[in-house]
Formats: structure tokens, sequence, C-alpha cells
């Protein structure tokens, strides 16, 4: 995952040796060397991310936390705190002040990529409901979806053997939430699939299964897919809180439990959850019939190319690649004038099933109109776009289509054509006649393929 990270140390050797590392990851480096210019920078250069030296003369790491979390602008940017000071009481402080994560001096490499990367995933899909927030407003079919977080009572499911340090979070956590106690990972995923949870506490250290095995099956299942996941870990468990970061594990809280470090992340996950709640829903509702396709359900061509328009405003800004593919049945008409016009329906909805099961949560599937259809990837190039839509192809040839009342299914191809962005003057007209030449060369060829334009 490539970004933009900026890291803020008022030692310019310590940012020389974040500097090297982060670059040998193919990350995009921006530094400064105290508060004000780390501020002046975020909002010149939208870093992805801020690794942020705490100890600064002048104005210290909690108050440019601080003041990035009092302006609206900045407020998204997730922080990484790195301090030489390890207590409790500090990280507590940091938390408060809006930090995301902490790394201690000297800094441990996998300790860091891990948290980047799961901070970088987490800001992504974020980011993008946003923008389809505000591409609904545009439209004009919603109102704000900014509204405060309700700070309510939340329901936390926790998944804890150990009876003293089940009891010491209940009781912490029960003054202000409701707090649902199992000790094992069966009864957890049978509870997180019928019951509303907001935040799910999970102790990695099991006695009879594995925490991190849980962690990832509550990440595959679509019910608790989005539910901010909170881990118990011993404090020197490196290798394993990497992974349960890279499992897309949302915070972590080391053993032994310091209360305040509990309540303070729990807050913080709690109020994460209700905005992207607040997200979700308004998204939601917008998705009304003015911008979604009834035969299948996905968006149509006015919100493709309304969206389409603020995404490329979006990755211009920030310089990143995006790519789009429009995908064609194959002698469709056929399909229709053999089978029947209804028949010809289910094909559609099931090509629309097969697209939206195919793509990532950050791609936009839409439908053109007839039996056209588009896909947009944010952050991808055309190289990594061909070669996604070449296993769609293959996928869609492969597999008849068994929803129809022909003997054995019917079989069914696309043709593709991939075209990226080329830059700022680019348009989502000029993005997609680009897609259209490169299908209707992909046509020309024999159909059943995928054609990606260079240019
Ligand atoms: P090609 O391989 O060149 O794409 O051939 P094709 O037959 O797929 O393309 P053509 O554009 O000639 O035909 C598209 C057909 O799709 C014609 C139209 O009647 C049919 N069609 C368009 N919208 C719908 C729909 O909503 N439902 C059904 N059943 N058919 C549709
Ligand atoms: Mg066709
Ligand atoms: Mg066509």
């Amino acid at each position: 995952m490539s970004a933009r990270v900026l890291v803020v140390d008022d030692q310019p050797l310590n940012v020389k040796v974040l500097e090297a590392k982060l670059s040998s990851e193919y990350y995009e480096v921006i530094s400064a060397t105290d508060g004000a210019s780390a501020l002046a920078a975020m909002r010149e250069e939208k870093p992805d991310i801020v690794l942020l030296d705490i100890m600064m003369p002048g104005m210290d790491g909690f108050e440019v936390c601080r003041q990035m979390k009092a302006d609206p602008s900045l407020v998204h940017i997730p922080v990484i705190v790195i301090t030489a000071l390890s207590e409790a009481r500090d990280r507590v402080r940091g938390l408060e002040a809006g930090a995301d994560d902490f790394l201690t001096k000297p800094i441990n490499e996998n300790a860091l990529f891990a948290r980047l990367r799961s901070l970088l995933r987490i800001k992504l899909s974020l980011d993008e409901l946003r923008l389809r927030d505000q591409t609904s407003q545009q439209l004009g079919l919603t109102e704000d979806g900014d509204a405060a977080a309700n700070e309510s009572k939340a329901r936390i499911l926790l998944i804890e053997d150990l009876p003293g340090d089940a009891k010491l979070v209940r009781e912490v956590l029960s003054r202000e939430h409701e707090v649902v106690h199992v000790t094992d990972t069966e009864t957890a995923l049978r509870t997180a699939s019928i019951e509303p949870f907001d935040l799910i506490i999970i102790s990695v250290e099991l006695k009879d299964s594995d925490g991190l095995r849980l962690c990832s099956q509550l990440r595959s299942r679509d019910v608790t897919r989005n539910l901010p996941l909170l881990v118990l870990i011993a404090e020197n468990a490196t290798t394993k809180l990497a992974k349960a970061l890279d499992l897309g594990v949302s915070d972590y809280l080391y053993k032994p439990i310091d209360s305040n470090e509990l309540i303070a992340r729990t807050r913080n996950q709690v109020r994460h959850k209700r905005y992207q709640d607040i997200l979700r829903t308004t998204y939601h509702r917008s998705i009304s019939l003015a911008v979604t396709d009834t035969l299948t359900g996905l968006y149509n061509r006015l919100y493709l190319t309304s969206h389409l328009g603020s995404l490329l405003e979006r990755v211009v800004e920030e310089d990143k690649p995006l790519a789009i593919a429009m995908i064609d049945v194959d002698h469709f008409k056929d399909v229709n004038d053999r089978h029947g016009h209804a028949v010809g329906d289910e094909v559609l909805r099931e090509i629309a099933h097969r697209l939206d099961q195919f793509s990532r949560a950050t791609d936009l599937v839409a439908r053109l109109g007839g039996e056209e259809f588009v896909i947009v990837m944010p952050e991808t190039t055309v190289e990594a776009a061909q070669l996604v839509t070449a296993r769609l192809r293959r996928e869609v040839a492969s597999a008849p289509f068994g929803t129809t009342p022909v003997e054995g299914g019917l079989a069914v191809t696309v043709s593709i054509g991939v075209a990226g962005m080329l830059g700022d003057d680019d348009t989502p007209e000029s993005l997609l006649k680009r897609a259209d030449d490169a299908l209707y060369a992909a046509k020309r060829g024999g159909r059943n393929r995928v054609i990606a334009t260079a240019q």
C-alpha cells in the first residue's frame, strides 16, 4: 500500500532514520521538525498518516494532535505518536488528545509497518464512505451526514477466559456500557452473528482456542466485518500484534490492563463506529431510486459520472492512480432472441451479482445501461486492473449461469476494456471514452477478452 507519510520530529537524525525505513517500503515521505510547520505541511500536502514525536520544544506532540482534531480538514488523518515515554499514563494522554496509536523508541520496524498498514486501510475505507456521502449531497439526496456522533451506551462483546481480566474489563466498562461476556470462540461467533454490538474485545491468548483466528473469522463475516475489534495482548507479543493488525484488528491494549487506557481506547473505538454508522446510513439512505438501477440494484449512470467526478479530483490532488473497467456482455442480443427477455434480465442480474462479489469494498460497480457495466477502482494502476479483470473475465466464462431454465446453465462471456487516469485534465467522460475504446478493441479482437489502453 503506497501512501504519503508525514514524519514530525525535532531531531533531524530521527527524521532521516524514519525516512530511510519508510522509503525502502515505497512510502512517500515528507517531514517537519516542529509543531507549527507540521500543521502547515498537513494543510498543504494532505498526508495519509502522521508519525508524530511527543517531546518537541515549543508546541509538543499532544498539542499538535489536539489542534489536528479541532480542525475539520485534518481531523480524519490518523496519527501514530512516537515517544520515548512508555507509561500507560502518557498513552492515555495521547489517546485523549486524539492519537490513534503509539510506538516507543527505538522503533521496531515490523510494529511500525503493521500499524501503518492497519491505519491506512481504515482510512481508505472511511475516505471512500465520506466521498460517497459528499456525492449524495451534491446530488441533493441527503441532508448533511456529519451529525454529531451519538455517545450513548454501547454494546460490547468480550471474549476472555481468564476470570481476573474478564472481571476487570466488565467492571470498568459496565459503568458506561453494556458488556456481554463469553469465554470461548464458538459462543462468541454465534453471539456476534445474532446480537448487535458496537465493539468486540478479544483476548488473543485463549486457553482452548486461537484468538487471532477468531479475529480473522469475524473480519470475514458480513455481519461483523465492519465492527471494531480491540485485542488484549501481552506487551512482549510483538509478532502476534503485528499479525493481529494485519488481520484487520482496529486497536489493541496491553496486559496487564490499565483501566484508564481501556476506557480511552474503548471510547475511541465506539466513537469511530458511530461515525462510520452515520456515514453508512446516510449513504444507504441516499441509494434511492434516483441513483440505483432497478433491475440490478447497482448504481446507475447518473451516480457513476457524478461520483467519478469527485473521485478524479481527489486522486489528482493526492497524486494516486485510478483505473476503470468497462464490461459488456458478448452477443447478449442472442440470449434475448433465443431464450426471451426474462432470461436476459436474469443474466444481467447474475452478472451484476458476480461483479459486486468480485469487487473490493473501495471499488464502485455501476450499470451504465443495457448490458454494459463499469467498475471504478481507486488507488489501482492500469496493470493491476488488467490482472484483476482478467480473473473476472475467466470467472464469468468458466461458470455457466444457473439461474435460468436453460439445461446445464447458460454460457455467458464478457469483453472488458480497461483505462487509467492520465492526469489533471482527465474528466469522467474522457476516461469512460478511453475504456470504451478499449472495450471496442476487445470486441473486435474476438470478444471474451480484456484490453487495456496504455494511453
Ligand atoms: P456484442 O457482443 O457486440 O456486445 O453484441 P450484443 O448482442 O451483446 O450487443 P448489442 O448492443 O447488439 O445488443 C444489446 C442487447 O441488449 C440489445 C438489447 O435489446 C438488450 N438489452 C438492453 N437492455 C436490456 C435489459 O434490460 N434486459 C434485457 N433482457 N435485454 C436488454
Ligand atoms: Mg454486448
Ligand atoms: Mg452493448
